[in-house]
């Protein structure tokens, strides 16, 4: 780079939009002037050796560090060891700096800029630390206690009330729960909450197995007073304990019923979250990736205009691609048997034929749902070999192609035939972040 190449101008423009570089001579730099726009991306190109890695790395990365090394103690630095001044006559409007190495890569689907130069495991590390969770039914922050600010809670809000505490074995679920209170009772219980109401518990207790039930176990029911500390402390240890790290409070004073979780809880709804790790931020592991793409953040999925390209046609004549001419062939016989069955005509044009009957040579059900049958999930760790399917009945051409795309038996040549009738579209559950919901909600 030549001093004459870039054009500059020394104006007296702020600081925050500009870096400006006077005099740059590292290594074959020629004394260059330059002005480089701040929240751009900005590129230097050149032939090689005209000095972009001078210019970006042993000027503006060298001295951002060595400014950065500066602002340690001098106690510090002498640990540290200073670093060389880049031969350049003056810097202005730099911040802080990092750089990425130069390198070459394989394509990976699971790689990004992020996870390649491992800036997006700072990042996971920085959420699962600092991140707060919001609850994704409400929008609102979480909560979560440990036992200590439970009892200083119980202290602080309900001083002299009476109180039961209560373990919550089951929320908004079905069932008879006989053997549920048997074996409550068995552990020495007396009492139940049942659907917010409180019951002694009796031998062969029962609720209705149709209807949804809520049940807490009524620990223990006393008056918040000084003398109570240990008998509070050792009750609520026992109510989490049984309620899985979650427990309610009932103020008889006020009828109302507090919650309180050692997890980030929800407390309008309820709803938990774990403790968030770094691996909670990981697309590319089970307990970060949005269960749907398994972390790809696309999906593959049937694509009915490449299967059905002309509708005009009846499936004999070809309508559906995949199968093509109707002639003397096994999976044909498969379809005669099927149309057979449930008396489609086979020289029809495809148009005409009943929903119901499209359904049942795509999809192998009359009554299937078109959108949750052509999704496809692409599972990279699967290692199953996947649902079996007898030659009993016609399992639909868009279940056919699923199988051979997901198939592990499906040699190469048959699945990137398959991939002709498949498109790529991003994934519906995540929007593509390639996180699950939970995680989408730390912040
Ligand atoms: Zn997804």
């Amino acid at each position: 780079m030549s001093k004459a190449k870039v054009k500059t101008k020394v104006s007296e423009e702020s600081h925050a939009d500009v870096i400006e570089v006077v005099g740059a001579r590292e290594h074959n730099l020629k004394n260059i002037d330059i002005r480089i726009p701040k929240q751009k991306l900005v590129v230097f190109t050149g032939v090689s050796g005209s000095g972009k890695s001078s210019l970006a790395f042993d000027t503006l990365y060298n001295e951002g560090q060595r400014r950065y090394m500066e602002s340690f103690s001098a106690y510090a630095r002498q640990f540290i060891g200073d670093m060389e001044r880049p031969d350049v006559d003056k810097i202005t409007g730099l911040s802080p700096v990092i750089s990425i190495e130069q390198k070459t890569t394989n394509k990976n689907p699971r790689s990004t800029v992020g996870t390649i130069t491992e800036l997006y495991d700072f990042l996971r590390l920085l959420f699962a630390r600092v991140g707060e969770a919001y609850s994704y039914e409400t929008g609102k922050k979480m909560v979560k206690f440990s036992e200590e600010e439970i009892i200083a809670h119980i202290y602080g809000r309900l001083k002299g009330r009476k109180i039961t505490l209560l373990a919550p074995l089951i929320r908004g679920r079905k069932g008879h729960y006989r053997e549920l209170f048997e074996d409550i009772r068995k552990k020495g219980f007396v009492k139940v909450r049942v659907d917010g109401e409180i019951l002694d518990l009796a031998p062969r207790m029962q609720v209705d197995r149709y209807k949804i039930h809520d049940i807490e176990v009524v620990v223990d029911r006393l008056q918040v007073t000084p003398d109570m500390k240990l008998r509070i402390a050792q009750s609520v240890q026992k109510s989490l304990q049984m309620g899985k790290d979650l427990l309610f409070i009932f103020d008889h004073d006020t009828n109302s019923l507090l919650q309180y979780s050692k997890q980030l809880m929800c407390i309008d709804t309820g709803l938990s979250y774990e403790e968030p790790s770094p691996n909670s931020f990981s697309f590319n592991s089970p307990y970060g990736a949005c269960p749907s793409c398994k972390g790809l953040g696309t999906m593959h999925e049937v694509n009915l205009e490449a299967v059905i390209p002309d509708g005009q046609l009846s499936v004999s004549e070809g309508a559906l691609a995949p199968l093509g001419e109707e002639r003397e062939a096994y999976i044909y016989r498969q379809v005669q048997q099927v149309a057979r069955k449930h008396k489609i005509s086979l020289e029809k044009p495809w148009v005409e034929l009943s929903p119901a009957a499209k359904n049942i040579l795509l999809y192998g059900k009359a009554d299937a749902d078109p959108e949750a049958m052509r999704l496809h999930e692409v599972d990279m760790n699967d290692v199953s070999e996947g649902p079996v399917y007898y030659a009993t009945e016609f399992e639909g051409v868009v279940t056919m192609l699923r199988r051979w795309f997901t198939g592990n038996n499906t040699s190469e040549y048959l699945r990137d035939w398959v991939e002709k009738f498949m498109v790529m579209r991003s994934c519906q559950t995540c929007q593509g972040s390639r996180l699950r919901k939970e995680s989408q909600w730390f912040r």
